[in-house]
């Protein structure tokens, strides 16, 4: 079978991690008789270094016409004093309203094998931990409106949180559908006591809840799950969460299971349109073109690809086990190494993954 797949490299280490998950692909196709045709497109600082815009509608058109997409990391220092709506990053949230990308789904995986590597103290994640992060990801405060004027006191700026009946729906349904798979727990993040648009968020929610009786439904304030994922993270089965809360947690239980560098993302329309894989990170520009950045995240992208797109569980799991078997043998990027262990690169750790590929 032949699946598109538009791959957006990005900058920094964007390029580097990428072409380890191009190689994995590419071997993919062999041992299961698929094509994946990639075509590449600019977003980020690379499209405006050639356009002069983050994301030309070119790179647009190219993932609405493919069955998903694969992405690096956008942004860098180089365009750090670019205008808001001309920074790398507008490029990406302009990529997820064209795709009305509205779930994003961040897994929490603490890898046995790098147990070492979890800042927090061994008897809190005994047996290791899974969280799935569903972060509401076309609405609320990144997207509301947003301005500076005169005030009281002088010049002042503004951004509005703000999120419809149905946005608020449809985020919760994806979160209550995923933890039926799961351990059957959803626990809604929010700041009920202060925000109004949180208010909403929960009565929402509870709404919903009630066409999932399977799965338990359990309300926290967001400084408290802050507070939570590092004092007890093993009560977590799916968090689900607006915008920017989700944001800020997703990046702390990415730490809580050790690095940054091992964890993918799935962000999903419900709509038909592809929908965008990529890792968490940004593009790393202390460590770019040094062969450093770990590429598991990207390549465990690859894998929510295969499940969530084209439904090849089977692809799925030869991916996941090929990069458990790598970690398990015991190499490793520096950033998930113990202090004075031994580290591979970028390229090296691709191709020992690509090696362990088995149907
Ligand atoms: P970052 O995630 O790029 O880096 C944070 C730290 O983690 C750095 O020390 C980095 O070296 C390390 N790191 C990240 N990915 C790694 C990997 N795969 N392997 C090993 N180490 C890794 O976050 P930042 O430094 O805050 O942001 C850098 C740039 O990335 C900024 O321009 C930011 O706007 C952009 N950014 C982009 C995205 C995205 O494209 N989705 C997300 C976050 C940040």
């Amino acid at each position: 079978m032949k699946y598109k797949i538009a791959v957006i490299s990005g900058d920094g280490i964007g390029p580097e991690i990428t072409g380890q998950a191009e190689s994995v692909l590419s071997r993919l196709g062999e041992l299961f008789g698929h094509e994946f045709a990639m075509t590449h497109v600019l977003a980020g600082g690379a499209a405006i270094d050639v356009f002069g815009e983050p994301l030309p509608d070119e790179t647009v058109e190219i993932c609405k016409e493919s069955d998903a997409v694969l992405l690096g990391a956008v942004g860098g220092p180089k365009w750090d004093g670019m205008p808001g709506h001309l920074r790398p990053e507008a490029g990406l949230l302009k990529l997820r309203k064209s795709l009305s990308l509205y779930a994003n789904l961040r897994p929490a995986i603490l890898y046995d094998v790098l147990k070492d590597a979890c800042p927090l103290r061994a008897d809190l994640v005994v047996g290791g931990l899974d969280i799935l992060v569903m972060r509401e990801l076309t609405g609320g405060i990144y997207f509301g409106e947003k301005g500076r004027r005169t005030g009281p006191n002088g010049p002042e700026a503004y951004d509005v949180e703000c999120y419809s009946e149905m946005e608020v729906e449809r985020i919760a349904r994806a979160a209550f559908e995923a933890a039926r798979h799961r351990s059957k727990k959803v626990t809604s993040v929010d700041k009920n006591n202060v925000l109004e648009s949180s208010r909403l968020w929960r009565e929402v929610v509870i709404r919903v809840a009630a066409d999932y009786p399977d799965v338990t439904l359990e309300h926290m304030f967001v400084d408290n799950a802050a507070m939570q994922l590092v004092r007890n993270p093993k009560q977590f089965d799916v968090i689900l969460t607006s915008n920017i809360f989700g944001d800020i947690l997703s990046d702390e239980a990415s730490m809580v299971t050790g690095s940054i560098g091992m964890l993918p993302s799935a962000s999903l329309s419900g709509t038909g349109m592809p929908g965008v894989y990529e890792p968490i990170h940004g593009s790393a520009p202390d460590i770019a073109g040094k062969d450093l950045a770990n590429p598991i995240a990207t390549i465990l992208s690859l894998s929510m690809m295969m499940r969530h797109a084209f439904t090849l569980e089977q692809e799925a799991a030869a991916i996941d086990r090929a990069v458990s078997e790598v970690l398990e043998a015991g190499w490793r990027t520096g950033d998930i190494a113990k202090p004075g262990e031994r580290t591979i690169g970028t390229k090296e750790m691709g191709r020992r993954i690509v090696e362990a590929l088995k149907r």
